[in-house]
């Protein structure tokens, strides 16, 4: 999926602070994740695991730390140049990563096949017939072959939120970001969310994920970090949600579980 060097990590975050109101969020995070990795963001409500997945987009504007996703890097803590070389910077960044949202803010007036090409085709510049071959394939992966002509009215939640992943995947990012993409679901439409992320996890996308679903976590993640309040206090393989050392780890996995 990309040139990168396999021996350095294809994501690193260094000292990533943010304050909302003079309340301090995210005290200082550091991660890294290599390529064709999972890894799975968990920790209890406002423990800012939601604010690391949107600094690393920029969604969110750090107050200090670095940011590297593969040979894009903005270091909040230097002053940029000039404005229009940190906007470079930042869009090179974001250009990185692609985000799945709770809900999927699909445009309710395109088809499935106009939702997966708007990024590629307007914002990109990329082929309209690449674009559609790119995206046809993508639908095929996340069990919607054949649905490209439907509008997201026509679609379960379940299927709206797969084509939501198509969209954040027809941007060839390095890395998907995904923000509790099961939580605005019917539980019962949760499993087939899942089942796509896990088998795309399994083909190679490198992959950050915010869950409660811990379960789905124990399978997929080849990496978890515990946030509370705004640092990582306990991070490791997936023995974390069997095995965990740290008590406020232990604390919470026996309330999700
Ligand atoms: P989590 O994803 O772990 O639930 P978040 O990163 O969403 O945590 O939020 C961490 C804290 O930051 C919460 O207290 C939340 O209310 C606050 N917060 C998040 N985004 C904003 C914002 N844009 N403005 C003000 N406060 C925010």
């Amino acid at each position: 999926m990309s040139d990168h060097d396999p021996t350095t990590p294809l994501v690193e975050v260094r000292g990533l602070r943010k304050a909302f109101s003079g309340t301090d969020v995210l005290r200082g995070v550091d991660l890294s994740a290599g390529e064709g990795t999972a890894t799975v963001l968990l920790g209890p409500s406002g423990s800012g695991k939601t604010t690391v997945l949107r600094s690393l987009n920029v969604l969110e504007t750090p107050d200090a730390g670095r940011v590297r996703i593969a040979d894009a890097e903005v270091d909040f803590d230097a002053p940029a140049r000039d404005r229009g070389a940190r906007r470079r910077e930042v869009a090179a960044l974001r250009s990185r990563s692609g985000m799945v949202f709770q809900s999927h803010h699909l445009f309710p007036h395109k088809t499935v096949l106009g939702n997966l090409l708007e990024g590629p085709v307007q914002v990109q510049g990329r082929s309209v017939d690449e674009a559609t071959a790119d995206a046809r394939r993508l639908l095929e992966q996340v069990g919607l072959g054949g649905r490209e002509d439907a509008y997201p009215a026509q679609l379960s939640g379940g299927q709206q939120q797969r084509v939501g992943i198509a969209r954040a995947l027809a941007l060839q990012p390095q890395v998907v970001l995904l923000d509790e993409p099961t939580s605005a679901l019917d539980p019962e439409l949760v499993s087939e969310v899942l089942a796509v992320i896990r088998d795309l996890a399994a083909t190679g996308w490198t992959m950050l994920i915010v869950t409660h679903e811990v379960r789905f976590a124990r399978d997929v993640a080849d990496q978890v970090l515990f946030l509370d309040e705004g640092v990582i206090a306990e991070r490791g393989g997936a023995e974390v949600l069997t095995d965990p050392q740290h008590e406020r780890t232990k604390q919470f996995l026996r309330r999700v579980l």
